[in-house]
């Protein structure tokens, strides 16, 4: 399998290309490997498109990303097979055909937004009207954890605000993303959206991308320590940034939950794709009077799920991503040993297989629960004082999300407003919604996603004083 370049509406052919992997065993196929030229072209061809596509009427706009968004719908089959492929997520469960349904829905919901002229004064001294106005050329850079997914969050806005776009997905997974936007550019202008990818060995394309001068403004989604980088080599050219980053998310389990009631949500609150999701919940805060029966209601829920090969339709986990994310959640998971007690999993399979862990009897300042694992490996903490609790969960440089489980959904409601996170969840972990502004506070992003509020961020605000 080899997708190429998108470069003004053309496929453009690499000099040289690099494997992918898939994470169950086995090469998918080759992607393009980038060079400075081709990033060069990619954002020359997308300069170009901008004149006209900025200047085009909302409502072309619109209907460019109903097209958009139709196409991502008729491919959604493909795509997921591809993304299972190469990110090892399965089919089924929250897998990849989950992924694409969720494609679809935000590039719906996004071709719908708006950001009308408002009027701020409009009187016999004169009118005074708030424009929004495209950006430029967006530079998009994606981590491998949902590559159409998160490649459509970055891509929408961008067109239905009127700018032009240059992805890069992660050198982990850019097939999908490849063929996503080939799929893009049977219906839209050549040089409205670009990909090109790379592998970071040898180059690395997303500095490149980030360091151009021409893409004002950058949308990346990855880790805290990329998004630093990358907030640095922006602030030379003053480009436009929103940055979802890392998260640490932590759950409180107050002593008046039914711990059968809840297990589903917590497992799956923890777990989904593996814990390699920016917002699953990588720390669990449980009261001692129901932490027993909690952690045994959560162990036996996970025993039922059926980890395997993401194309065997059986399969609701897969292998973790890659090598590097494998042994960082192993070498957690042996550290955290050492001092807690493991409740479930813990020793790897085959492969790049490794099962749901559930480490109880840790604390704070345990390596397992202060970094972020991205992985399937969840540490439990005992509590007894619930202000304790909420300020160890707020004890953290990040602050993506957060939960609270409560059978008091008004105290739990109470609670959440102490919790330090863009998002937090009474009895849930991790749902997000098109329309529901999504981002990080402290070293957990800058900006957020969805809405019109994400909307907003592809553009710069123009006062006409007349
Ligand atoms: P990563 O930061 O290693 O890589 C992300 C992307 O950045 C890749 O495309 C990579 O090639 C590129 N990159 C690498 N070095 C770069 C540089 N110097 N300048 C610019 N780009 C560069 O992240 P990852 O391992 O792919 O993804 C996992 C991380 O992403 C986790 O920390 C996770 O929490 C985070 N994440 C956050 C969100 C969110 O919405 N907040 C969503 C998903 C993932």
């Amino acid at each position: 399998m080899i997708y190429h370049m998108t470069i003004n509406g053309r496929a453009r052919r690499a000099a040289s290309v690099f494997e992918v992997a898939n994470p169950a065993g086995g090469i998918v196929g080759e992607a393009p490997a980038a060079t400075l030229d081709d990033l060069n072209d990619a954002v020359e061809a997308a300069s170009d498109a901008f004149v006209s596509w900025s200047r085009r009427p909302d409502s072309e706009l619109r209907e460019a990303c109903e097209a958009v968004t139709q196409k991502i719908g008729e491919h959604a089959e493909e795509l997921a097979q591809i993304i299972t492929l190469e990110q090892g997520k399965p089919l089924n469960g929250l897998g990849s055909r989950w992924e694409m349904a969720g494609a679809e829905a935000w590039a719906a919901h996004t071709s719908g937004l708006s950001l009308p002229v408002k009027t701020l004064q409009d009187d016999n001294e004169g009118r005074v009207e708030l424009h929004r106005k495209p950006i430029g050329v967006a530079g998009s850079i994606t981590p491998w954890n949902f590559p159409v997914l998160i490649a459509v969050w970055h891509i929408l806005p961008a067109l239905r605000t009127g700018n032009t776009i240059v992805i890069k997905p992660s050198p982990y997974t850019p097939l999908a993303t490849l063929r996503l936007v080939e799929i893009m550019n049977e219906v839209l202008p050549a040089g409205v959206v670009n990909a090109i990818s790379g592998e970071d060995a040898t180059f690395n394309l997303g500095a490149a991308i980030s360091e151009h001068p021409g893409v004002r403004k950058i949308v990346f989604t990855g880790s805290c320590a990329t998004g630093e980088k990358i907030m640095a080599s922006a602030a030379t050219t003053m480009k436009r940034l929103t940055l979802e980053l890392g998260g640490n998310d932590a759950g409180v389990v107050l002593p008046d939950v039914d711990p059968a009631a809840i297990a589903e949500g917590l497992f799956w609150g923890a777990f989904i794709n593996n814990g390699q999701t920016c917002a699953a919940m990588k720390r669990l805060y449980v009261h001692e009077d129901v932490h027993d029966e909690v952690c045994a209601a959560l162990v036996d829920f996970a025993r039922t799920i059926p980890m395997g090969n993401g194309l065997d339709e059986n399969s609701v986990l897969g292998p973790v991503q890659n090598r590097a994310q494998f042994d960082k959640v192993k070498r957690l998971v042996d550290d955290a040993r050492q001092r807690g007690r493991v409740l479930l999993g813990g020793e790897p399979g085959n492969g790049l297989f490794f099962p749901p862990t559930i480490v109880a009897e840790l604390d704070n300042g345990d390596p397992l629960v202060d970094e972020e694992q991205f992985g399937p490996a969840l540490p439990v903490i005992r509590y007894r004082d619930l202000d304790e609790a909420i300020a160890a969960a707020n004890d953290s440089k990040n602050g993506l999300g957060g939960s609270v489980w409560t059978s008091d959904i008004e105290r739990g409601r109470a609670i959440a407003r102490d919790m330090q996170c863009g998002s937090v969840w009474v009895n849930k972990h991790g749902a997000i919604q098109p329309n529901a502004p999504f981002g990080g506070v402290k070293s957990s992003g800058l900006g957020v996603e969805f809405g019109e509020e994400g909307l907003a961020e592809y553009t710069d605000m123009q006062v006409v004083f007349s």
